[in-house]
């Protein structure tokens, strides 16, 4: 795979760091499974030592990294291998250690802080955090440099090279799209605000067998994935033969577990299908959260909240839930895509989701640029809140205190979810110029879908930059009409 032997020697320098970044995520699937609560004091300990010596570690191959670059033959791979390389050690240059360590203990406090603050339901415990946060993360904006806005080296850290001017256009051609979509969809009555499915408990062992079903139907592999439990659920990779989902079990409304364990399979078959080779080096990841956001809602909505999907489950939510026998195939699907403004992100539909999205970002931008103090977000929230949702939260824990992010410091994130959104569409839109998704869902047999998924996406890990890779896939970047038009197809049309 890697011929330029200034590179090949880096590659067997990295394979500790590999290592340690494995059994990082090996501690933390742990930590959010099957560890017992009483340790979570040492597993901290264990978690922020291993990020120490890989820190330390990296930091190593500064001179190495430098001499490789200066190497004019690199094909792609090599290319990528290095670009990735360098984001991390600027990262790690750049911020000087006692900024790095007040970033690391603010936020470890601030997330128990957080989590006391939205149980009371009170702002004004947590306020004090978030300004230390808002603060530090000025101070790392400031020292990674930046063009524009500062808040584009914060999202940089999670989207390689996405500005607020992408994110402006694409949040611009969204809003005012899909409010005239909300309103009429609203009035229309092909789907319903809500449903009573919603109100049925469920048997989680009986639930387990339905998310099984919907394992097989995606194909998912028994000797490199498996599931578990957590309360919220997510994807870890230990290497590309071994990942790792979790789902939840709230023992009502069933279709948030069934579409939690689809979700997270569609981030699992993305990092399963990176080309093996990559593996112990740092292309064997996905190359953005937004593109792995993309890969997950792809999943979830565009297949997975499809009739077509439906007819292949619904046979067995019907035998594993009793109540769903009641209900017709045509009744679970209006149930599953049922569009309501609500106050909770993690609840929306996809209709109403992008808005949470484009108010934390509002005032993302606005706390990092200065433009807005940490007193006055709670009610610019419930401002912003109304004006793109139509809902106002009633106290904090319903408004500002409902996302785990700012608490462990992950400011510049939300952004990638809705760009996983638009990025979702770009991809319905494209595949179905080579395949029938329809009927190849309808089937029962998707593995076509993974084929064409692999071979245009997944298997180039990190090689390309979230940008060159859409250039190469669709001849331009972010656009958000494939997005729109797909829900003003599904929740619009007469069909
Ligand atoms: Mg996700």
């Amino acid at each position: 795979m890697f011929r330029n032997p200034a590179i090949v020697d880096i590659v067997e320098k990295y394979r500790p760091l590999w290592a340690l970044d494995s059994m990082g995520s090996l501690l933390e699937w742990d930590m959010e499974t099957y560890m017992p609560s009483g340790s979570s004091a040492q597993r901290g300990v264990m978690i922020a030592e291993t990020q120490l010596l890989r820190q330390e570690r990296i930091l190593q191959l500064v001179d190495s990294v430098s001499k490789a670059e200066k190497s004019t033959e690199l094909d792609d791979v090599e290319k990528g291998f290095l670009r990735v390389l360098k984001r991390d050690l600027d990262y790690f240059t750049k911020i000087p250690p006692k900024l790095l360590e007040d970033i690391l203990r603010t936020t470890t406090e601030g997330t128990v802080v957080w989590r006391e603050a939205r149980k009371k339901s009170q702002f004004s415990i947590f306020k004090p955090y978030l300004e230390k946060i808002v603060d530090l993360k000025r101070q790392e904006a400031e020292k990674l440099g930046y063009t524009g806005h500062p808040y584009n080296a914060l999202m940089d850290r999670f989207e390689e090279g996405i500005t607020t001017d992408d994110v402006d256009r694409i949040f611009s051609a969204l809003s005012s799209q899909l409010k005239e979509i909300l309103t009429k969809v609203l009035s229309a009555g092909k789907f319903p605000r809500t449903h009573p499915l919603e109100d049925f408990s469920y048997n989680p062992a009986s639930m387990k067998l339905v998310n099984e079903e919907a394992l097989k139907l995606l194909q998912m592999p028994e000797a490199t994935f498996r599931m578990d439990v957590s309360t919220h659920p997510f994807t870890t990779s230990m290497s590309v033969e071994d990942v790792r989902i979790t789902t939840r079990y709230e023992g009502r409304n069933f279709k948030a577990s069934l579409f939690s364990t689809v979700h997270e399979s569609g981030h699992a078959i993305y990092e399963l299908q990176i080309d093996p080779t990559l593996n112990y080096t740092p292309l064997s990841r996905a190359t953005s959260l937004g593109v792995h956001e993309s890969q997950s809602r792809f999943w979830e909505n565009f297949v997975g909240r499809s009739r077509e999907f439906m007819g292949r489950i619904y046979p067995s939510l019907k035998s594993n839930l009793p109540f769903v026998a009641e209900y017709s195939e045509a009744e679970v699907y209006r149930y599953v895509n049922s569009v309501k403004p609500s106050l909770i992100r993690v609840d929306a539909d996809e209709v109403t989701y992008n808005f949470h999205i484009m108010l934390r970002y509002e005032l993302e931008k606005k706390l990092i640029g200065g433009e807005m103090e940490v007193t006055e977000a709670p009610l610019v929230w419930a401002d912003l809140m109304e004006k793109y949702v139509g809902v106002r939260p009633l106290n904090d824990a319903e408004g500002i205190l409902q996302d785990v992010h700012w608490s462990g410091g992950m400011i510049g994130y939300f952004a990638t979810y809705s760009l996983g959104n638009v990025l979702a569409g770009m991809f319905y839109d494209r595949i179905q110029r080579d395949l029938d998704l329809k009927a190849t869902v309808a089937s029962g047999d998707i593995s076509m879908i993974k084929v064409w998924l692999r071979e245009k996406l997944h298997k180039y890990g990190a090689i390309y930059s979230p940008k060159e890779l859409q250039t190469r896939v669709f001849g331009e970047t972010y656009n958000p009409q494939m997005l729109i038009r797909y829900l003003q197809e599904k929740y619009l049309s007469d069909q």
